[in-house]
């Protein structure tokens, strides 16, 4: 047996300086579940993404195949958000939701995926404006394959207009002509996005069109498994990232000399004048 033990666990890489993060929700953000609705978001979280957004000038997406719906009740927080794997993008909590005209799935399509879930105890169809999944975490591999069966096959009587998308133990029928990819892109085309360095991170089949568009833009694509083993440990990373960029602003309130990255952040940029007070900061849950 070696003497030191090799390291057993993937070291993530620091934040870049301005950079822009894109980070996907299910099996990244947080632990996949059996069921979607059934996700537990640790209260760390949301005060640890409100403030990274903030550090970032707001350039912090969280980028889902969700509905914008599910993640403004997972995530109750004034960050953009891109749902239905770009087909829904909000810039703000008060801004319309936007998003190109998609084709939607026939009614026959989803009473047959319907049917299907219904003959498979455990199987789950999840309705989206745009396509449908179905999930077969509970229902054993041949649920798996008769769900990818059928997709593939309403695929092929319309594939101009839709695709299939293989997910984490399950089948997504979606429309052509949005992704990960697409909802990157059009986000690094404007503010406060633009002109930063792009950083996607994402745990699957569907991240891998968002890690491949921010490295093209000259940025970072970090599969979660590879980077950081686990949604866990990507959280810790990001509470590091916000723990840095409170030390930033410390020593630069401090009249250390003024580093570049604290004095590029928007939390400094955002400091009051001297004479007003700072308002009180709130801890992070289970801090003293
Ligand atoms: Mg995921």
């Amino acid at each position: 047996m070696p003497d030191i033990p090799l390291p057993t666990e993937p070291l993530p890489p620091p934040l870049p300086e301005r950079a822009a993060l894109f980070l996907d929700f299910d099996g990244t953000l947080v632990e996949i579940a059996p069921t979607p609705d059934a996700v537990q978001v640790p209260p760390t979280l949301l005060p640890a993404l409100d403030r990274l957004a903030q550090r970032l000038d707001g350039a912090l997406a969280v980028v889902s195949g969700r509905p914008m719906k599910d993640l403004d009740r997972f995530l109750p927080l004034p960050i953009v958000k891109v749902g239905d794997h770009g087909a829904a993008l909000r810039l703000g909590p008060e801004a319309p939701v936007i998003g190109p005209n998609l084709p939607v799935p026939p009614p026959e399509w989803r009473a047959r995926a319907a049917a299907l879930a219904a003959r498979f105890p455990g199987a789950l169809l999840e309705e989206k404006a745009h396509g449908f999944v179905l999930h077969y975490r509970l229902a054993g591999p041949e649920a798996g394959e008769a769900a990818r069966d059928l997709l593939a096959s309403m695929v092929a009587e319309q594939p101009e207009r839709f695709t299939l998308l293989a997910a984490r133990k399950a089948w997504e029928l979606r429309p052509r002509g949005v992704s990960k990819a697409s909802a990157v892109a059009a986000l690094m085309a404007r503010p406060p996005f633009a002109g930063r360095v792009p950083v996607f991170i994402g745990d699957d089949a569907t991240d891998e069109e968002g890690m491949a568009e921010a490295r093209a833009a000259g940025g970072i694509g970090l599969r979660l498994q590879d980077a950081f083993g686990t949604p866990a440990r990507l959280r810790a990373w990001l509470e590091e990232a916000v723990a840095q960029a409170a030390e930033d602003d410390a020593s630069a309130g401090s009249g250390a000399p003024s580093a570049a990255p604290a004095a590029e952040t928007g939390r400094a940029r955002r400091a009051p004048p001297s004479d007003i007070p700072p308002p009180p900061k709130p801890s992070p849950e289970g801090a003293c």
